[in-house]
């Protein structure tokens, strides 16, 4: 029955306060789209105005470009915009990802250069609206155009965020959901000039303080109060996005480091474990988690009947014609 193994898994608090608190970064991150365009809109402008050379408005002609994170030769204007760039950045030891970038459209992108104080894995992200939480709240805490928020109430939420995404049971206490509210509160607080945010801060304080049921149609509930039934729909694109953003980060970790750690190894396992015990969401993910495992597990690695098992997989999709080399920068 549709929505059905959702439901059950809401039956595991941990579980439920998990996906609440990927719900909240879904709301903050709806909440921060509109502001954090603004501002960056307004950064690029003012910078492009006040440098003498960036004011001369010359398009950058021979495509630079970094070879991942380095630049070896950069025309004036882009190596201007990189000393801009760098100039405002709030952390003078932090990498820059400058990977993210396409520095040639610098001068006229906003957004290019915005993605220099994002996380890796940005560049064919085209604007604010495609953004991840983590990826705005990053820009806020690196760039000193967002001075006027306490940036300790941003790296909080990000610690948060972070311990989150990368729990490997999927799972949150009550108590740490009551920090997190707190943070997310203070963090609010600081930008409770902008209506988005507040609004946003209002569902936020809703969908953590009722409980979540999912009605299924034929059951009954007797003891069920109607105010906490969710719309399953909702959820489980929720849901979708939240595990969504886990491979996403997984992927991306793999990408850079040729040999995964033991760390990395446990949260892949265990999150692919989760999605395969759950019929839903291994049928929506099946392609994803094929290709997390061509990144992250070697044959070798693999007990014999996961071998067999990933062999008989692949065979499937070269019958359906899925190529996941070909899939693997643009998938997840
Ligand atoms: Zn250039």
């Amino acid at each position: 029955m549709v929505f059905a193994e959702l439901s059950v898994r809401l039956n595991d608090i941990g579980y439920k306060n998990w996906l609440k608190a990927g719900y909240c970064l879904v709301k903050l991150r709806d909440g921060l789209q509109g502001f954090v365009k603004n501002e960056m809109r307004d950064f690029h402008q003012t910078l492009s105005r006040k440098n003498p050379q960036l004011r001369k408005g010359i398009q950058c002609r021979q495509g630079c470009k970094p070879r991942g994170n380095q630049f070896y030769d950069l025309c004036e204007q882009c190596k201007t915009w990189k000393e801009e760039i760098l100039k405002h950045h709030t952390s003078r030891d932090a990498c820059v990802h400058w990977g993210n970038c396409r520095p040639w459209l610098w001068s006229t992108e906003y957004w290019e250069m915005a993605k220099a104080y994002m996380p890796r894995g940005q560049l064919d992200i085209p604007g604010p609206e495609k953004c991840d939480a983590a990826a705005l709240l990053n820009l806020i805490n690196f760039c000193d155009r967002f001075n006027f928020i306490n940036r300790q109430k941003v790296r909080e939420v990000i610690k948060s965020r972070n311990e989150l995404m990368h729990s490997c049971e999927m799972r949150v206490t009550p108590q740490w959901i009551v920090q997190y509210e707190r943070k997310l509160e203070e963090l609010i607080q600081e930008l409770k000039h902008v209506p988005e945010v507040t609004s946003a801060g209002q569902e936020m304080r809703e969908l953590l303080s009722v409980d979540w049921v999912v009605h299924i149609p034929g059951q009954d509930y007797v003891d069920g109060d109607e105010s906490q039934f969710v719309d399953p729909e909702v959820i489980s694109t929720v849901e979708a996005e939240i595990l969504q953003e886990s491979l996403r980060e997984l992927y991306l970790k793999a990408q850079e480091d040729s040999s995964a750690n033991a760390q990395q190894l446990q949260e892949l396992q265990k999150l692919r474990g989760f999605i395969e015990a759950n019929k839903d969401l291994k049928e929506q993910f099946h392609n994803q988690l094929l290709q997390v495992d061509n990144l992250y597990l070697p044959a070798d690695l693999l007990t014999n009947q996961e071998s067999k098992r990933y062999k008989q997989e692949e065979e499937h999709d070269k019958e359906e014609g899925y190529v996941p080399q070909k899939k693997k920068k643009t998938l997840v």
